[in-house]
Protein backbone atom coordinates (compact mmCIF):
# COMPACT_ATOMS: atom_id res chain seq x y z
CA UNK A 1 0.00 0.00 0.00
CA UNK A 2 1.27 3.28 -1.06
CA UNK A 3 2.17 6.07 2.29
CA UNK A 4 2.21 8.95 -0.32
CA UNK A 5 3.02 10.99 2.35
CA UNK A 6 5.03 14.36 2.26
CA UNK A 7 9.06 13.93 3.09
CA UNK A 8 9.94 15.11 6.60
CA UNK A 9 13.46 16.57 7.41
CA UNK A 10 15.43 14.09 9.19
CA UNK A 11 12.83 11.41 8.18
CA UNK A 12 9.28 10.15 8.56
CA UNK A 13 8.81 7.59 12.00
CA UNK A 14 10.33 4.36 10.43
CA UNK A 15 12.22 5.57 7.65
CA UNK A 16 15.38 5.19 8.82
CA UNK A 17 14.93 1.45 9.43
CA UNK A 18 13.29 1.04 6.05
CA UNK A 19 16.60 2.70 4.65
CA UNK A 20 18.61 0.41 6.36
CA UNK A 21 17.02 -2.85 5.99
CA UNK A 22 16.86 -1.50 2.30
CA UNK A 23 20.38 -0.39 1.46
CA UNK A 24 21.32 -3.97 3.05
CA UNK A 25 19.49 -5.92 0.77
CA UNK A 26 20.75 -4.11 -2.14
CA UNK A 27 23.81 -4.48 -1.58
CA UNK A 28 23.52 -8.41 -1.63
CA UNK A 29 21.83 -8.12 -4.98
CA UNK A 30 25.16 -6.22 -5.91
CA UNK A 31 23.52 -2.84 -6.49
CA UNK A 32 26.08 0.04 -6.58
CA UNK A 33 24.12 2.57 -7.08
CA UNK A 34 20.89 4.31 -6.92
CA UNK A 35 18.89 6.98 -9.38
CA UNK A 36 16.87 9.24 -7.72
CA UNK A 37 14.14 10.40 -11.11
CA UNK A 38 11.72 13.39 -11.17
CA UNK A 39 10.29 14.60 -14.43
CA UNK A 40 10.23 18.44 -15.23
CA UNK A 41 7.88 20.90 -16.27
CA UNK A 42 8.90 20.33 -19.97
CA UNK A 43 8.62 16.60 -20.22
CA UNK A 44 12.17 15.54 -19.70
CA UNK A 45 13.11 13.17 -16.90
CA UNK A 46 16.08 14.60 -14.80
CA UNK A 47 17.90 12.03 -11.99
CA UNK A 48 20.67 12.48 -9.85
CA UNK A 49 22.29 9.43 -8.98
CA UNK A 50 23.69 8.08 -5.71
CA UNK A 51 25.97 5.29 -4.33
CA UNK A 52 23.96 2.86 -2.58
CA UNK A 53 25.78 3.48 1.09
CA UNK A 54 24.61 6.72 0.41
CA UNK A 55 20.63 5.70 0.85
CA UNK A 56 20.25 6.07 4.71
CA UNK A 57 21.69 9.98 4.35
CA UNK A 58 19.37 10.56 1.64
CA UNK A 59 16.13 9.25 2.91
CA UNK A 60 16.64 11.71 5.93
CA UNK A 61 17.76 14.29 4.70
CA UNK A 62 17.20 14.39 0.68
CA UNK A 63 20.00 15.20 -2.20
CA UNK A 64 20.45 18.40 -3.18
CA UNK A 65 19.36 19.86 -6.57
CA UNK A 66 18.22 23.24 -7.77
CA UNK A 67 15.02 24.48 -8.58
CA UNK A 68 16.27 25.67 -12.17
CA UNK A 69 14.91 22.54 -13.41
CA UNK A 70 11.24 23.60 -13.03
CA UNK A 71 11.97 26.16 -15.84
CA UNK A 72 14.21 24.51 -17.92
CA UNK A 73 13.38 24.05 -21.38
CA UNK A 74 13.70 20.67 -23.31
CA UNK A 75 16.82 21.75 -24.84
CA UNK A 76 18.14 22.78 -21.63
CA UNK A 77 18.22 26.52 -22.17
CA UNK A 78 16.47 28.29 -19.00
CA UNK A 79 13.40 30.92 -18.90
CA UNK A 80 12.55 33.12 -16.34
CA UNK A 81 8.73 32.41 -14.31
CA UNK A 82 8.70 34.44 -10.85
CA UNK A 83 11.75 33.51 -8.74
CA UNK A 84 11.28 29.98 -11.14
CA UNK A 85 14.68 29.82 -13.36
CA UNK A 86 17.00 31.74 -11.10
CA UNK A 87 20.64 30.44 -10.19
CA UNK A 88 19.64 30.65 -6.48
CA UNK A 89 18.18 28.48 -3.64
CA UNK A 90 18.31 24.63 -3.67
CA UNK A 91 15.60 21.98 -2.89
CA UNK A 92 15.88 18.30 -1.44
CA UNK A 93 15.20 15.37 -3.65
CA UNK A 94 13.69 12.76 -1.40
CA UNK A 95 13.40 8.98 -2.54
CA UNK A 96 10.18 7.37 -2.27
CA UNK A 97 11.17 4.34 -0.65
CA UNK A 98 8.00 2.20 -1.39
CA UNK A 99 8.64 2.64 -5.09
CA UNK A 100 12.29 1.60 -5.38
CA UNK A 101 13.07 -0.87 -7.81
CA UNK A 102 15.93 -2.56 -8.76
CA UNK A 103 16.96 -1.84 -12.48
CA UNK A 104 16.77 -5.59 -14.56
CA UNK A 105 17.79 -3.77 -17.72
CA UNK A 106 20.81 -1.85 -15.52
CA UNK A 107 22.79 -4.46 -13.98
CA UNK A 108 23.43 -3.00 -10.55
CA UNK A 109 21.43 0.13 -10.41
CA UNK A 110 18.09 0.35 -8.61
CA UNK A 111 15.84 3.23 -9.06
CA UNK A 112 13.18 5.39 -7.13
CA UNK A 113 10.83 8.38 -7.94
CA UNK A 114 11.35 11.68 -5.84
CA UNK A 115 9.35 14.30 -3.98
CA UNK A 116 11.26 17.26 -4.10
CA UNK A 117 10.77 19.78 -0.63
CA UNK A 118 12.43 22.95 0.14
CA UNK A 119 15.55 22.79 2.41
CA UNK A 120 12.85 24.45 5.39
CA UNK A 121 10.77 21.34 4.94
CA UNK A 122 7.75 22.51 2.99
CA UNK A 123 6.23 21.42 0.01
CA UNK A 124 7.83 22.93 -2.95
CA UNK A 125 4.98 24.54 -5.17
CA UNK A 126 6.64 23.65 -8.26
CA UNK A 127 6.89 19.74 -7.85
CA UNK A 128 4.61 18.11 -10.02
CA UNK A 129 4.70 15.11 -7.82
CA UNK A 130 3.65 16.64 -5.08
CA UNK A 131 0.77 18.30 -6.98
CA UNK A 132 -0.93 14.41 -8.49
CA UNK A 133 -0.10 13.26 -4.28
CA UNK A 134 -2.37 16.53 -3.14
CA UNK A 135 -5.26 15.94 -6.07
CA UNK A 136 -5.78 12.22 -5.21
CA UNK A 137 -5.55 12.89 -1.73
CA UNK A 138 -8.16 15.90 -1.93
CA UNK A 139 -10.59 13.71 -3.88
CA UNK A 140 -10.59 10.91 -1.86
CA UNK A 141 -11.09 13.68 1.66
CA UNK A 142 -14.05 15.87 -0.69
CA UNK A 143 -15.64 12.69 -2.62
CA UNK A 144 -14.78 9.76 -1.09
CA UNK A 145 -13.12 8.98 -4.77
CA UNK A 146 -10.08 6.85 -5.69
CA UNK A 147 -8.93 5.74 -9.20
CA UNK A 148 -7.86 3.93 -11.21
CA UNK A 149 -5.33 5.09 -14.23
CA UNK A 150 -2.61 3.82 -16.90
CA UNK A 151 -0.59 5.40 -19.39
CA UNK A 152 0.15 3.37 -22.55
CA UNK A 153 3.55 3.83 -24.09
CA UNK A 154 4.30 4.10 -27.68
CA UNK A 155 7.57 4.47 -29.18
CA UNK A 156 9.53 4.29 -32.21
CA UNK A 157 12.87 2.15 -31.95
CA UNK A 158 15.91 3.23 -34.30
CA UNK A 159 18.94 1.79 -35.23
CA UNK A 160 22.09 3.78 -34.03
CA UNK A 161 23.70 4.88 -37.03
CA UNK A 162 27.00 7.05 -36.33
CA UNK A 163 26.45 10.04 -35.47
CA UNK A 164 23.66 10.89 -37.81
CA UNK A 165 20.71 11.96 -36.13
CA UNK A 166 18.25 10.71 -38.55
CA UNK A 167 15.18 8.41 -37.57
CA UNK A 168 16.14 5.18 -38.92
CA UNK A 169 13.80 2.39 -38.29
CA UNK A 170 14.93 -0.87 -36.63
CA UNK A 171 12.55 -3.10 -38.55
CA UNK A 172 10.57 -3.26 -41.59
CA UNK A 173 7.30 -4.86 -42.83
CA UNK A 174 4.07 -3.63 -42.59
CA UNK A 175 2.12 -2.32 -39.13
CA UNK A 176 1.16 -4.44 -36.36
CA UNK A 177 3.02 -6.84 -39.08
CA UNK A 178 4.60 -10.11 -37.89
CA UNK A 179 8.34 -9.39 -39.32
CA UNK A 180 8.34 -6.50 -36.93
CA UNK A 181 7.84 -8.78 -33.62
CA UNK A 182 10.20 -11.49 -35.47
CA UNK A 183 13.31 -8.85 -36.14
CA UNK A 184 12.64 -7.44 -32.74
CA UNK A 185 12.68 -10.81 -31.13
CA UNK A 186 15.46 -10.92 -28.72
CA UNK A 187 15.05 -6.80 -28.00
CA UNK A 188 10.99 -7.20 -26.85
CA UNK A 189 11.61 -10.53 -25.19
CA UNK A 190 14.24 -8.76 -22.67
CA UNK A 191 12.36 -6.15 -22.05
CA UNK A 192 9.33 -8.28 -21.18
CA UNK A 193 11.26 -9.95 -18.63
CA UNK A 194 12.77 -6.88 -17.30
CA UNK A 195 10.08 -5.08 -16.61
CA UNK A 196 8.22 -8.64 -15.42
CA UNK A 197 11.20 -8.58 -12.85
CA UNK A 198 10.64 -5.14 -11.98
CA UNK A 199 6.99 -6.14 -11.20
CA UNK A 200 5.35 -4.38 -13.82
CA UNK A 201 2.35 -6.33 -15.05
CA UNK A 202 2.33 -5.37 -18.57
CA UNK A 203 -0.92 -6.43 -20.78
CA UNK A 204 0.27 -6.62 -23.97
CA UNK A 205 2.86 -4.80 -26.61
CA UNK A 206 2.29 -5.19 -29.86
CA UNK A 207 4.34 -3.29 -33.14
CA UNK A 208 2.69 -0.21 -33.60
CA UNK A 209 1.39 2.09 -37.33
CA UNK A 210 4.51 3.45 -38.26
CA UNK A 211 7.90 1.80 -39.14
CA UNK A 212 9.38 0.89 -35.97
CA UNK A 213 6.89 1.80 -33.64
CA UNK A 214 6.04 -0.62 -30.56
CA UNK A 215 3.29 -0.02 -27.96
CA UNK A 216 3.20 -1.41 -24.65
CA UNK A 217 0.24 -1.30 -21.97
CA UNK A 218 0.64 -2.05 -18.14
CA UNK A 219 -2.48 -2.65 -15.92
CA UNK A 220 -4.18 0.44 -13.94
CA UNK A 221 -2.47 1.28 -10.58
CA UNK A 222 -3.72 4.66 -8.43
CA UNK A 223 -2.31 7.88 -10.78
CA UNK A 224 0.82 8.15 -8.20
CA UNK A 225 1.83 5.02 -8.99
CA UNK A 226 0.64 5.26 -12.54
CA UNK A 227 2.98 8.27 -12.92
CA UNK A 228 5.78 6.23 -11.23
CA UNK A 229 5.41 3.62 -13.24
CA UNK A 230 5.44 5.24 -17.04
CA UNK A 231 8.86 6.81 -15.90
CA UNK A 232 10.29 3.53 -15.14
CA UNK A 233 9.02 1.75 -17.89
CA UNK A 234 10.20 4.21 -20.18
CA UNK A 235 13.59 3.69 -18.49
CA UNK A 236 13.46 0.33 -19.23
CA UNK A 237 12.61 0.50 -22.50
CA UNK A 238 15.19 2.88 -23.05
CA UNK A 239 18.07 0.43 -21.00
CA UNK A 240 16.95 -2.08 -22.84
CA UNK A 241 17.34 -1.16 -26.19
CA UNK A 242 20.58 0.54 -25.42
CA UNK A 243 22.20 -2.90 -24.53
CA UNK A 244 21.33 -4.11 -28.08
CA UNK A 245 22.36 -1.32 -29.62
CA UNK A 246 19.12 0.36 -30.47
CA UNK A 247 18.08 3.83 -29.81
CA UNK A 248 14.51 4.69 -28.83
CA UNK A 249 12.39 7.66 -28.99
CA UNK A 250 9.20 8.60 -27.01
CA UNK A 251 8.51 12.32 -28.62
CA UNK A 252 5.36 12.69 -29.99
CA UNK A 253 6.79 13.04 -33.46
CA UNK A 254 9.72 11.47 -34.34
CA UNK A 255 9.33 12.63 -38.13
CA UNK A 256 6.88 14.96 -39.57
CA UNK A 257 4.00 13.53 -41.43
CA UNK A 258 3.33 10.45 -39.75
CA UNK A 259 1.87 9.27 -37.15
CA UNK A 260 3.44 9.70 -33.75
CA UNK A 261 3.45 8.74 -30.44
CA UNK A 262 0.86 8.38 -28.13
CA UNK A 263 0.72 8.17 -24.73
CA UNK A 264 -3.01 7.77 -23.91
CA UNK A 265 -4.11 7.86 -20.35
CA UNK A 266 -6.93 5.56 -19.26
CA UNK A 267 -8.77 6.91 -16.01
CA UNK A 268 -11.34 5.04 -14.04
CA UNK A 269 -13.17 6.94 -10.90
CA UNK A 270 -14.28 4.59 -7.75
CA UNK A 271 -16.24 4.57 -4.52
CA UNK A 272 -15.41 1.93 -2.20
CA UNK A 273 -14.32 -0.53 -4.31
CA UNK A 274 -17.11 -0.07 -7.21
CA UNK A 275 -16.41 0.97 -10.75
CA UNK A 276 -18.30 4.44 -11.35
CA UNK A 277 -18.46 3.85 -14.99
CA UNK A 278 -19.87 0.88 -14.80
CA UNK A 279 -23.97 -0.43 -13.98
CA UNK A 280 -25.21 3.22 -13.90
CA UNK A 281 -28.21 4.74 -15.12
CA UNK A 282 -26.46 7.05 -17.66
CA UNK A 283 -25.57 5.85 -21.48
CA UNK A 284 -22.96 2.97 -21.58
CA UNK A 285 -23.77 2.34 -18.05
CA UNK A 286 -22.29 5.44 -16.97
CA UNK A 287 -22.79 6.34 -13.37
CA UNK A 288 -24.20 10.27 -12.88
CA UNK A 289 -20.69 10.92 -11.56
CA UNK A 290 -19.03 9.13 -14.36
CA UNK A 291 -21.10 11.04 -16.62
CA UNK A 292 -20.03 14.73 -14.85
CA UNK A 293 -16.73 13.03 -14.44
CA UNK A 294 -15.68 12.87 -18.55
CA UNK A 295 -17.81 16.03 -19.15
CA UNK A 296 -15.73 17.46 -17.16
CA UNK A 297 -12.82 16.20 -19.06
CA UNK A 298 -14.42 17.50 -22.46
CA UNK A 299 -15.06 20.64 -21.23
CA UNK A 300 -11.76 21.53 -20.06
CA UNK A 301 -9.95 19.68 -22.98
CA UNK A 302 -8.33 22.90 -24.89
CA UNK A 303 -6.98 23.89 -21.86
CA UNK A 304 -5.49 20.51 -20.86
CA UNK A 305 -3.81 20.05 -24.38
CA UNK A 306 -1.33 22.71 -22.79
CA UNK A 307 -0.18 20.28 -20.14
CA UNK A 308 -1.19 17.09 -21.67
CA UNK A 309 0.46 17.77 -24.96
CA UNK A 310 3.40 20.56 -24.17
CA UNK A 311 5.56 20.32 -26.80
CA UNK A 312 5.83 21.90 -30.54
CA UNK A 313 5.97 18.49 -31.16
CA UNK A 314 3.04 17.84 -29.55
CA UNK A 315 1.04 19.56 -32.38
CA UNK A 316 2.50 17.56 -35.27
CA UNK A 317 1.18 14.63 -33.73
CA UNK A 318 -2.42 16.09 -32.92
CA UNK A 319 -3.78 16.06 -36.22
CA UNK A 320 -7.04 14.54 -37.41
CA UNK A 321 -7.13 10.89 -38.81
CA UNK A 322 -4.08 9.71 -36.70
CA UNK A 323 -5.75 8.33 -33.96
CA UNK A 324 -4.13 11.36 -31.60
CA UNK A 325 -7.86 12.37 -30.59
CA UNK A 326 -7.05 15.77 -32.15
CA UNK A 327 -11.04 16.78 -31.37
CA UNK A 328 -13.11 17.80 -28.47
CA UNK A 329 -15.47 14.97 -28.46
CA UNK A 330 -16.93 11.60 -27.07
CA UNK A 331 -17.73 8.50 -28.43
CA UNK A 332 -17.59 5.16 -26.96
CA UNK A 333 -14.97 2.88 -28.48
CA UNK A 334 -14.39 6.13 -30.88
CA UNK A 335 -10.58 6.52 -31.76
CA UNK A 336 -10.23 9.99 -33.43
CA UNK A 337 -12.26 11.54 -30.18
CA UNK A 338 -10.44 13.22 -27.13
CA UNK A 339 -12.57 11.14 -24.72
CA UNK A 340 -13.35 7.34 -25.72
CA UNK A 341 -15.24 5.76 -23.62
CA UNK A 342 -14.82 2.06 -22.74
CA UNK A 343 -17.54 -0.15 -21.65
CA UNK A 344 -15.65 -3.52 -21.46
CA UNK A 345 -16.81 -7.02 -22.90
CA UNK A 346 -20.09 -7.83 -21.54
CA UNK A 347 -19.81 -9.45 -17.93
CA UNK A 348 -16.76 -7.49 -17.19
CA UNK A 349 -17.70 -3.64 -17.25
CA UNK A 350 -17.45 -3.28 -13.33
CA UNK A 351 -13.80 -4.22 -13.68
CA UNK A 352 -12.97 -3.02 -17.14
CA UNK A 353 -15.00 -0.13 -17.90
CA UNK A 354 -12.95 3.52 -18.25
CA UNK A 355 -12.39 6.59 -19.98
CA UNK A 356 -9.60 6.80 -22.51
CA UNK A 357 -7.96 10.38 -22.95
CA UNK A 358 -5.98 10.49 -26.65
CA UNK A 359 -4.47 13.58 -26.85
CA UNK A 360 -1.84 13.08 -24.36
CA UNK A 361 2.19 12.49 -25.67
CA UNK A 362 4.68 11.34 -23.93
CA UNK A 363 6.21 14.53 -24.02
CA UNK A 364 3.84 15.15 -20.47
CA UNK A 365 4.92 15.53 -17.50
CA UNK A 366 3.05 12.33 -16.23
CA UNK A 367 1.97 13.87 -12.96
CA UNK A 368 1.13 17.34 -13.94
CA UNK A 369 -0.53 15.44 -16.60
CA UNK A 370 -2.92 12.88 -14.62
CA UNK A 371 -3.49 15.91 -11.64
CA UNK A 372 -5.08 18.14 -14.87
CA UNK A 373 -7.20 15.34 -15.93
CA UNK A 374 -8.28 14.40 -12.50
CA UNK A 375 -8.89 18.51 -11.95
CA UNK A 376 -11.08 18.76 -14.83
CA UNK A 377 -13.39 15.17 -14.54
CA UNK A 378 -13.61 16.51 -10.64
CA UNK A 379 -15.25 19.85 -12.14
CA UNK A 380 -17.49 18.37 -14.12
CA UNK A 381 -18.46 16.52 -11.00
CA UNK A 382 -18.53 19.13 -8.84
CA UNK A 383 -20.47 20.85 -11.33
CA UNK A 384 -22.83 17.75 -11.95
CA UNK A 385 -22.09 18.85 -16.04
CA UNK A 386 -23.60 16.09 -18.55
CA UNK A 387 -21.92 15.32 -21.93
CA UNK A 388 -22.90 16.50 -25.33
CA UNK A 389 -24.18 14.77 -28.11
CA UNK A 390 -22.07 11.13 -28.69
CA UNK A 391 -19.52 11.64 -31.66
CA UNK A 392 -18.96 8.53 -33.61
CA UNK A 393 -16.70 8.46 -36.75
CA UNK A 394 -13.60 10.34 -38.05
CA UNK A 395 -14.62 14.23 -37.13
CA UNK A 396 -12.62 15.18 -39.93
CA UNK A 397 -15.69 14.24 -42.37
CA UNK A 398 -17.58 17.66 -41.17
CA UNK A 399 -17.72 20.81 -43.03
CA UNK A 400 -17.18 23.76 -40.75
CA UNK A 401 -21.11 24.58 -40.47
CA UNK A 402 -21.72 20.95 -39.36
CA UNK A 403 -19.45 20.65 -36.85
CA UNK A 404 -20.75 23.75 -35.54
CA UNK A 405 -24.11 22.31 -35.58
CA UNK A 406 -22.83 19.25 -33.48
CA UNK A 407 -20.50 21.30 -30.98
CA UNK A 408 -16.99 19.76 -32.52
CA UNK A 409 -14.09 21.85 -31.47
CA UNK A 410 -10.91 21.39 -33.25
CA UNK A 411 -8.51 20.78 -30.24
CA UNK A 412 -5.52 23.55 -30.31
CA UNK A 413 -2.89 23.26 -33.58
CA UNK A 414 -0.50 25.11 -32.16
CA UNK A 415 1.45 25.82 -28.49
CA UNK A 416 0.68 28.52 -28.42
CA UNK A 417 -2.64 28.45 -28.79
CA UNK A 418 -2.75 25.86 -26.29
CA UNK A 419 -1.06 28.75 -24.01
CA UNK A 420 -4.10 30.78 -24.65
CA UNK A 421 -6.52 28.20 -23.61
CA UNK A 422 -4.80 27.26 -20.47
CA UNK A 423 -4.52 30.83 -19.38
CA UNK A 424 -8.29 31.04 -19.94
CA UNK A 425 -8.81 28.52 -17.77
CA UNK A 426 -8.71 29.16 -13.85
CA UNK A 427 -10.22 25.70 -12.98
CA UNK A 428 -7.01 24.11 -13.61
CA UNK A 429 -4.41 27.25 -13.02
CA UNK A 430 -5.57 27.30 -9.31
CA UNK A 431 -5.54 23.69 -8.98
CA UNK A 432 -2.08 24.17 -10.00
CA UNK A 433 -1.07 27.39 -8.15
CA UNK A 434 0.05 30.41 -9.32
CA UNK A 435 4.29 28.72 -9.35
CA UNK A 436 3.23 25.75 -10.81
CA UNK A 437 0.65 27.66 -13.37
CA UNK A 438 3.10 30.02 -14.37
CA UNK A 439 6.55 27.52 -14.73
CA UNK A 440 4.02 25.75 -17.45
CA UNK A 441 2.98 29.18 -18.90
CA UNK A 442 6.99 30.26 -19.16
CA UNK A 443 7.85 26.87 -20.69
CA UNK A 444 5.76 26.59 -23.33
CA UNK A 445 5.86 29.77 -24.70
CA UNK A 446 10.07 28.90 -24.45
CA UNK A 447 9.65 26.10 -26.35
CA UNK A 448 7.50 28.04 -28.68
CA UNK A 449 9.93 30.36 -29.13
CA UNK A 450 12.45 28.10 -29.74
CA UNK A 451 11.34 26.99 -32.69
CA UNK A 452 9.57 29.78 -34.18
CA UNK A 453 9.51 29.79 -38.11
CA UNK A 454 11.27 26.61 -38.63
CA UNK A 455 9.82 23.65 -41.11
CA UNK A 456 7.49 20.75 -39.61
CA UNK A 457 10.54 18.71 -40.19
CA UNK A 458 12.87 20.63 -38.11
CA UNK A 459 10.69 20.86 -35.66
CA UNK A 460 10.09 17.01 -35.32
CA UNK A 461 14.23 16.71 -35.55
CA UNK A 462 14.77 19.05 -32.70
CA UNK A 463 12.68 17.57 -29.74
CA UNK A 464 13.47 13.84 -32.14
CA UNK A 465 16.04 12.39 -29.40
CA UNK A 466 14.86 14.57 -26.27
CA UNK A 467 12.04 12.28 -25.44
N1 LIG B 1 -0.17 6.55 -32.50
C1 LIG B 1 -1.47 7.09 -32.22
C2 LIG B 1 -1.30 8.38 -31.41
O1 LIG B 1 -0.57 9.19 -31.79
C3 LIG B 1 -2.36 6.15 -31.48
C4 LIG B 1 -2.68 4.86 -32.14
C5 LIG B 1 -3.54 4.00 -31.23
O2 LIG B 1 -4.74 4.21 -31.13
O3 LIG B 1 -2.98 3.19 -30.48
O4 LIG B 1 -1.88 8.60 -30.40
MG1 LIG C 1 -1.40 2.59 -30.01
Amino acid sequence: MATHTDPVPGGRPGDAERATALRSQLSERDVHGIVLAFVDTAGVTRVKTIPTARLEQATAWGVGMSPVFDTFLADDSIVRAGELGSPDGDLRLFPDLDRLVVLAGQPGWAWAPVDRITQEGERHPACARTFLRRVVADAGRQHGLTFEAAIEIEWMIGLRSGTDDRFVPATSGPAYGATRQIELSDYVVELLAALAAQGVDVEQVHPEYAAGQFEVSVGPLDPVDAADRSVLVRQTIRAVAANHGLRVSFAPAVTAGGVGNGGHVHLSAWRDGTNLHSGGSRRYGMTAEAESFAAGLLAHMLALTAVTAPSPASYLRLRPSRWAGAFAVWGRETREAAVRVITGTTGRGGRAANLEVKPVDLAANPYLALGCLLVAGLDGLRSSMTLPQEVTGDPARFTGAEAEALGVRRLPTTLREAVGEFRGDGTLREALGPVLADAVTAVRLGEADAVAGLEDESVAAAYRWVY
